[in-house]
């Protein structure tokens, strides 16, 4: 992440926690600061190593990965193994993700199905509509170490 977009997110980051009656404790600031280092999605054990929280036991750092994401800044992106990635957003927007399923790599589509999404929920009457679609394959990589596994 820029310089700039960062600095941006962790201002919004204190400004709606403040709105939302949060406060910006010691470990959140450690676990938003790991989380602007990421330019992908990461687990939850990764953001607490790389914030250097590894006495802190994981449930905490979900809490305070909840937090951000009650405030509108963080988005969960699920794997298939039903485990979940977290990546920090600007407010009203969300991304779709293509994740190696061998290695978790996950990259940024450049698409949303929102319009045909909310269309169709639309006419079955739906309001306050949500969407979450992310793609899953073996990346270039992973597919070239299984080939030779089983040649
Ligand atoms: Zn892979
Ligand atoms: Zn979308």
């Amino acid at each position: 992440m820029t310089e700039d977009i960062s600095s941006q997110l962790f201002d919004t980051v204190i400004g709606r926690l403040k709105t939302g009656g949060g406060r910006m404790t010691k470990k959140r600031k450690v676990l938003l600061n790991a989380l602007l280092t990421f330019d992908r999605p990461a687990s939850a054990e990764e953001i607490r190593e790389r914030a250097d929280l590894n006495q802190s036991d994981l449930v905490t750092v979900y809490r305070n990965l909840e937090t951000f994401e009650n405030i509108g800044m963080l988005q969960r992106v699920p794997l298939e193994n039903g485990t979940q990635l977290f990546e920090l957003t600007a407010p009203n927007e969300h991304y779709h993700h293509l994740i190696c399923r061998e290695c978790h790599k996950a990259e940024r589509l450049d698409l949303c199905v929102s319009k045909a999404v909310i269309g169709q929920a639309e006419a079955h009457g739906y309001t306050q509509i949500a969407h979450i679609m992310e793609v899953y394959g073996l990346c270039g990589k992973c597919e070239g170490i299984s080939r030779q596994a089983y040649a």
